[in-house]
């Protein structure tokens, strides 16, 4: 449902990539909104779809034919994105949806200055005047944490540590001010330490700016502080969704039990052993029927080898799930204790 602060709405997305060995469903029919100034937290195992799903957003995928979006509408701004040119694209990359990665190495260019860079954005997204780029430039340094703003503009990426090559990456992508920022994985490289101050980072910035985010991670906790939303997803699927603080007090989907149950505790005093989910996800060149957690689930029924479980609402604003779980047939059939609440699902 659209309204006036939707900027974002992903509907069906399916994404393949076309290899030697065949089809590979990386993203199997995806939807989630966004609104202005909100974060979503999109979360699962490596392989899962996230970042192939953030990328669609940005068209940023390998285009046909290695892969091609299959399906769906991604429509920013009240735009559809699957339908622009090349050229509208790069100013939409430009100016309007930036994206931090895991290693800002792979994205900042080693031979030229950090300031150089950020200026060099600046005037991509439409600033003419080179004085004017620079001035700009160094507020959003400034406004990421670098401490001595104009002398860190003339050093090159090399001479920044990797928490500041992380502060320097959203300083370049924030310096146009954009609408939405995707940030896959931005804090995995990093000690824990670092982590926590790049994620006050973007807290921070988002209060200021009112920039949507869509915050990619394997790691709940990363989002926990930070997201208004987490679609949960695993095998090219959301499972589960909903706002943060329902996914985390009624968790419900049996694979978000799993990756809760593997956070590792913040008391580290506490020694219990950290409980992992057993197997590997399925191969999504041979994406298997039903329920593709199924293979890895403790309370798999006959019904989730055969057919995909449809979405149920379930407690929370707006809190879905897609598992069997949750169909009046399977509670007659079997009791199931939810770990996380201790109540009967
Ligand atoms: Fe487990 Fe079935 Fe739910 Fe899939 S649909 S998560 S196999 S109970």
């Amino acid at each position: 449902m659209k309204n006036e602060s939707t900027l974002l709405i992903v509907e069906s997305l399916i994404f393949s990539f076309h290899t030697y060995a065949g089809e590979v469903q990386a993203v199997r029919g995806v939807s989630f909104q966004l609104e202005k100034g909100q974060t979503l937290g999109i979360v699962g195992e490596s392989g899962c779809g996230k970042s192939v799903t953030a990328k669609s957003i940005v068209r940023l995928n390998p285009d046909k034919p290695s892969g091609e979006i299959k399906n769906g509408r991604i429509l920013f701004d009240g735009k559809n994105i699957t339908e622009l040119t090349e050229k509208e694209m790069q100013k939409i990359r430009a100016k309007e949806i930036r994206m931090i990665f895991q290693d800002p190495m792979t994205s900042l260019n080693p031979t030229m200055t950090i300031g150089k860079q950020i200026a060099e954005g600046i005037i991509k997204s439409g600033v003419s005047s080179k004085e004017e780029a620079k001035k700009i430039a160094i507020k959003a340094l400034t406004m990421a944490g670098i401490p001595s703003p104009e002398e860190r503009y003339d050093q090159f990426p090399h001479e920044f540590s990797g928490g500041m090559r992380q502060r320097a990456m959203i300083a370049l992508a924030m310096a146009v001010n954009p609408k939405l920022l995707i940030a896959d994985e931005p804090t995995t490289a990093l000690d824990v330490t670092t982590q926590a101050q790049i994620l006050n980072l973007i807290k921070k910035i988002q209060k200021q700016y009112d920039t949507a985010i869509i915050m990619i991670t394997h790691d709940l906790g990363v989002v926990s502080n930070i997201a208004d939303k987490i679609a949960v997803m695993y095998a090219g699927k959301v499972v589960e969704y909903g706002n943060a603080e329902d996914i985390f007090e009624y968790a419900s989907h049996p694979y978000t039990w799993g990756i809760m149950q593997s956070i590792p505790p913040e008391d580290i005093s506490n020694k219990e052993p950290l409980k992992p989910i057993l197997g590997t996800p399925p191969d999504l060149l041979h994406p298997p029927k039903g329920c593709a957690f199924a293979a890895r689930c403790p309370y798999a029924m006959k019904v989730c080898r055969c057919i995909d479980a449809p979405g149920f609402e379930v407690e929370g604003d707006g809190h879905k799930v897609w598992c069997w779980l949750y169909d009046e047939r399977a509670k007659q059939m079997q009791k199931t204790v939810n770990p996380i609440t201790g109540k009967e699902v």
